[in-house]
């Protein structure tokens, strides 16, 4: 193993009571990597709203309790600073990304077909493996994602997960250039991203959100804002959708779960909705099958990306076609970043700054 310089701690956030918001500062100590690893200085982590699902125990599909003490985070952002035995795959001194899926087998089933994130062996970062709200990660060797050189390095945290699930829902979507993308929660931290992948992809955006993110969605690049509180139906803003349109999106990119019941509406003939806002009860969107026939709509779910798709979405942002929006903050505001996330008054996204040391 090469060795590494750093003898200071490892600043960590770890979640001190699951089923709350708590969190606390702990100095944790720096992992050595093992055959096949590398140790990542990380520089910074987005902060996703699975991460407060799993800080509060309600992630609809989460197989055990996050356990007492678990560092969360899955949008890292670092360097490698040490590597594994038999590692060949990256050097000292890689600026490399970390993502929801900490590891994957890439030989089962689902990631013969490309999807990794539901790999029967899948590692999910900040929940089952210490995740990113922390300064000195370990991760394989072979799942450590390539960040381009000249793309900012915290701008490329919140692609870790936000960009590369909006990007890989318009991808299956099949969106053609001049295709109408209508975006639910257009102004926060996915429909940002949605509006600018989906204008890179030669898109044309319809973002819906609270009147006060309208200025922001327009200067992303959305053709056209809606005030979802100014509409006095779901009818009427479906109706309005269609008459900007000229038929209907072809998208509906929902980032709002509340959006669900309403979406089918705003489609075009065989128009598809990409689901990626996670519902927080099972079994909450339930399709008027009838239109679903008629119209030959298409309803697809998007659970982040496969390598693929990282290497796709993080090249748009390395050509400047997509720039996150993101504000800084330390690791110390977790917990008020957590209640601001809830309350839906963060434009863009937050990135934790992990270079500041104790
Ligand atoms: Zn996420
Ligand atoms: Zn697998």
């Amino acid at each position: 193993m090469t060795p590494h310089p750093q003898k200071t701690g490892n600043r960590a956030a770890v979640y001190s009571e699951p089923g709350t918001l708590k969190t606390e500062i702990k100095d944790l100590s720096i992992p050595q990597p093992g055959p096949g690893e590398v140790l990542i200085r990380l520089h910074y982590s987005g902060v996703c709203h699975t991460d407060i699902a799993f800080c509060l125990n309600e992630f609809p599909n989460q197989a055990a309790p996050t356990k007492r003490g678990q560092v969360g985070g899955h949008e890292g952002i670092g360097e490698v600073v040490a590597l594994g035995e038999g590692v060949q795959s990256t050097s000292v001194g890689s600026k490399v990304g970390i993502q929801i899926a900490g590891d994957a087998c890439l030989s089962c089933d689902a990631c013969l077909v490309g999807g990794e994130t539901s790999c029967s062996s899948l590692k999910i970062t900040g929940y089952f493996t210490p995740g990113t709200f922390q300064q000195y990660k370990i991760a394989p060797a072979r799942y450590v994602m390539s960040i381009p050189d000249g793309l900012d390095m915290a701008a490329a945290a919140p692609l870790m997960c936000a960009g590369v699930t909006v990007y890989t829902a318009l991808k299956n979507s099949q969106i053609r250039p001049g295709d109408w993308v209508a975006i639910s929660g257009a102004g926060g931290g996915l429909g940002h991203l949605g509006i600018q992948y989906a204008k890179a992809m030669g898109g044309k955006v319809i973002g819906i959100d609270h009147g006060s993110k309208n200025q922001f969605c327009r200067d992303l690049g959305a053709d056209e804002f809606l005030d979802f509180t100014q509409f006095e139906s779901n009818a009427t803003l479906a109706s309005r959708i269609k008459k900007l349109t000229g038929g209907g999106a072809k998208v509906a990119l929902v980032c709002s779960a509340k959006s669900y019941p309403q979406a089918l509406a705003w489609l075009r003939l065989r128009g598809t909705i990409a689901c990626i806002a996670l519902p927080e009860k099972p079994g909450s969107f339930l399709p008027d099958v009838g239109t679903l026939i008629m119209r030959e709509l298409r309803i697809i779910g998007a659970k982040s990306g496969n390598r693929l798709d990282m290497k796709e979405c993080l090249e748009f942002a390395a050509q400047g076609k997509v720039k996150p929006v993101y504000q800084l903050r330390s690791l110390d505001d977790l917990t008020k970043t957590f209640q601001e996330m809830e309350s839906g008054v963060i434009q863009g996204r937050i990135v934790i700054d992990l270079k500041s040391r104790l």
